[in-house]
């Protein structure tokens, strides 16, 4: 089977694909509809992390439908 991750609807953090809530924001809005996957190390100084308000270091989808 392949693997497949969820996307957070809230945050937009992707969690592992039998996640039942989000790892980062406790929400149990989860899509495996997304696309992009972007890691963000700094989101102090990402104009990225700005723009999806990520607070967090880790992995997100840039879009989730
Ligand atoms: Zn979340």
């Amino acid at each position: 089977m392949a693997e497949s991750r969820l996307a957070c609807r809230e945050c937009h953090h992707i969690n592992h694909g039998d996640a039942q809530a989000c790892d980062n924001c406790g929400s149990s809005s989860l899509t495996e509809d997304w696309a992009g996957y972007v890691v963000i190390t700094h989101p102090e100084r990402s104009e990225i992390a700005e723009e999806m308000n990520v607070a967090e270091p880790g992995g997100y989808a840039l879009k989730v439908r």
